[in-house]
C-alpha cells in the first residue's frame, strides 16, 4: 500500500489549534484506496476539561452578544462556506467514500441549517400575554443554556456536525464538537472557516477522540447538553449515563427503514427512489431504505427491474473521473461484518439475487468496496432483518396485503422512515395514519427532512424528546424562563391620565 503523508488533525481548543500530546491515535483511511491519510488523536479526560474551561470562560460574553451580532458571524460563515463548497464536499469524499455528488449533498445540507440559524432573531423570540390578571403581564423568554457538546458518527461528515453548533452558538450556547474519530478531517476545515468568519475564541472548541473523550463530556459538571447522534446501543448507553449526570440530552440513533411497494405503484418510479434509497451513500444512511416490502403481484413488478438496474451500478472511487456511482464502505471491517451479514441471511434462507459480495474494482484492491446486493424472500426471523445493516444491501419481504406490511414495519424496534409508493390517496392515508415512525414518505424514497423540520426519528432510532434541527432545536438548545410582572400604582403623584 502506498504511503502519504499524514494530513494533520489538531484540536481546537480556546481559539487556538494544536495537535494534543496523547500516547493513542485512530488511523483515518481514504476508503475508496484503502490508505491512511491522518491520525486523529484520542484526547483524554483532561484535554476535553481543558476545552470546557475554554467553553466556561466565553460563555457570559457569547450570551450578551446581541442575537443579531451573532448571526452577522453566521452570515459570513455561511459565505466562506460556499465559497469552499468543493473543497469540503472532497474532502467529505476523501474520508468518507462516499461519491462526490453525495459528498456535495451532505454540505449542501449543512449549509441550510447555518441558513437556518442565520433566523435566530426570529427563531429566539419569546411569548406574551397581558393581563393574565388585572394589571399582571407574563413574559416567556429563551435563553441559552450553558455550555453544549456534539458528538457524531462517520456517515455525514459534514452534516451531522453542522446540525448542532450552528444552531447551539446561534441560541447563545458555547460548544464542544467530538467528531467520529473515523472522519475527523472535515470538521477541521468547517471549524477553522468559522474562525474565519470571527467566532470569538472559545465559543467552539474542537476535541477529536473516542471512547475516553465521550465519557468525560457525560460526566462533566459543567456541560448542560448532549447532543449524539450514531448507532443506537450507543445513543442508549449516551441517554441513560448523560441524563443520569443531569444533563438534557438528545441521541439519534441507528434505523431500519421500510418501503412498501403496492401493486398500483408506478413502479418505475419506485425503482428510482429505491436505488437512491437503498444504494445511495453505500447505504450508510440512517436513512437508507434498507428493506422493500412488496406486496401482491407488487414483487414480480418490482424485483426484476430493480435486480437489473443494481446490477448496473458502476462501484470504485468517487473523488476521480471516471467515478463510480457507489462508492466505498468506512472501513474492511465493515465490509466483513456485511458480507458475514449476507453469508448469514442465505444460509437461512433468503435469495441472493443480486451479490455484491466479490466486486472487484480495478487498480484500487485495497478501497473497502461491496457490490449492491439484494436478497429476496427475507423473513422477519431472520439476522439479516434484525440487525442494522448499514450498506448496499436491499432485503426484500414480500407480503399479501397492506396490513400484513403495515405489521412487518411496526414489530421493528428502531422507527426513524417509513415510505409507500402507490396510486391510491387511500392507501397512502391508512399507511401513514398507522405506521410507526417518525418520517414518512409517500412515493419518495426514505426522505430526509429539512433544516427547519425536526430530524423526527421514533423508539429505539431517538433518545430523548427534542429532535435535531427546526424548532424543537431551539427548544433543545434554550431555556424558557418565565416572568410574571404587577406594577404597582404610585398613588398622588401618578404622572398617568386615567379617564
Ligand atoms: P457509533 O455509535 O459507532 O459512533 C458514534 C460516536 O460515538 C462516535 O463519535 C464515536 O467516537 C462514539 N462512540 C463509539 N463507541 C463508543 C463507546 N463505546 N462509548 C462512547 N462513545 C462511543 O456510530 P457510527 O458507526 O460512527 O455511525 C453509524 C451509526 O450512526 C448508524 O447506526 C447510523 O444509523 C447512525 N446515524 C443515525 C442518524 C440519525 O439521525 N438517527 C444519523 C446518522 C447516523
Amino acid at each position: 500500500m502506498a504511503t502519504t503523508e499524514l494530513i494533520p488533525c489538531p484540536n481546537f481548543i480556546n481559539g487556538e489549534w494544536s495537535t494534543p500530546n496523547v500516547d493513542t491515535f485512530s488511523p483515518v483511511y481514504n476508503p475508496s484506496t484503502g490508505e491512511v491519510i491522518s491520525q486523529a488523536p484520542l484526547s483524554t479526560a483532561e484535554i476535553v476539561h481543558e476545552a470546557v474551561e475554554a467553553a466556561d470562560a466565553a460563555a457570559y460574553d457569547w450570551w450578551q452578544t446581541p442575537p443579531v451580532e451573532r448571526i452577522r458571524i453566521l452570515f459570513r460563515y455561511k459565505i466562506l462556506l460556499e465559497n469552499a463548497f468543493e473543497e469540503l464536499a472532497l474532502s467529505v469524499t476523501r474520508e468518507n467514500g462516499k461519491t462526490l455528488q453525495e459528498a456535495r449533498g451532505d454540505v449542501r445540507r449543512g449549509i441550510e441549517v447555518v441558513e437556518y440559524a442565520c433566523a435566530i432573531t426570529e427563531l429566539l423570540k419569546g411569548e406574551c400575554l397581558e393581563n393574565i390578571a388585572r394589571g399582571i403581564d407574563c413574559e416567556l423568554q429563551r435563553q441559552p443554556v450553558g455550555i453544549c457538546a456534539g458528538i457524531c458518527p462517520y456517515n455525514f461528515p459534514a452534516l451531522v456536525p453542522m446540525w448542532m453548533y450552528p444552531l447551539a452558538i446561534a441560541c447563545g450556547n458555547t460548544f464542544i464538537l467530538k467528531p467520529s474519530e473515523k472522519v475527523p478531517l472535515t470538521s477541521v476545515r468547517l471549524i477553522e472557516l468559522l474562525q474565519e468568519a470571527g467566532l470569538p475564541k472559545g465559543v467552539l472548541n474542537l476535541v477529536h477522540g473516542g471512547r475516553e473523550s465521550v465519557d468525560a463530556i457525560l460526566t462533566h459538571p459543567k456541560i448542560k447538553a448532549i447532543s449524539f447522534v450514531g448507532s443506537s446501543p450507543i445513543a442508549k448507553y449516551i441517554f441513560e449515563k448523560g441524563t443520569q449526570n443531569g444533563k438534557r440530552v438528545q441521541a439519534a440513533g441507528g434505523a431500519k427503514n421500510f418501503v412498501v411497494i403496492m401493486p398500483d405503484a408506478e413502479i418505475l418510479k419506485a425503482v428510482d427512489g429505491m436505488v437512491d434509497s437503498s444504494f445511495g451513500c453505500a447505504g450508510q444512511r440512517c436513512m437508507a431504505g434498507s428493506t422493500a416490502i412488496t406486496v401482491g403481484e407488487a414483487a414480480e413488478l418490482f424485483l426484476p427491474e430493480m435486480s437489473a438496474v443494481a446490477r448496473g451500478i458502476q462501484v470504485g472511487p468517487t473523488d476521480r473521473t471516471p467515478s463510480g456511482q457507489l462508492g466505498a464502505l468506512i472501513s474492511s471491517e465493515h465490509r466483513e461484518r456485511l458480507r458475514t451479514l449476507i453469508d448469514q441471511g442465505q444460509k437461512e434462507g433468503a435469495d441472493v439475487v443480486v451479490d455484491g459480495r466479490t466486486v472487484q474494482v480495478p487498480d484500487f484492491p485495497d478501497g473497502f468496496y461491496l457490490g449492491p446486493t439484494i436478497l429476496d424472500k427475507v423473513t422477519p426471523d431472520m439476522t439479516v432483518h434484525k440487525d442494522e445493516v448499514f450498506g448496499p444491501v436491499l432485503n426484500v419481504i414480500r407480503a399479501d396485503h397492506l396490513d400484513a406490511a403495515i405489521n412487518i414495519a411496526n414489530a421493528c424496534s428502531f422507527g426513524n422512515g417509513c415510505c409507500i409508493y402507490t396510486s391510491s390517496g387511500r392507501t397512502a392515508r391508512e399507511f401513514k395514519h398507522r405506521v410507526k415512525a417518525g418520517m414518512i414518505g409517500i412515493n419518495v424514497g426514505i426522505p430526509a427532512p429539512m433544516a427547519y423540520f425536526p430530524f423526527s426519528g421514533w423508539d429505539y432510532s431517538f433518545f430523548g424528546d427534542l429532535h435535531i434541527q427546526g424548532r424543537e432545536a431551539i427548544y433543545f438548545y434554550t431555556r424558557a424562563k418565565v416572568t410574571t410582572t404587577r406594577w404597582f400604582a404610585q398613588g398622588e403623584g401618578d404622572i398617568w391620565h386615567k379617564d
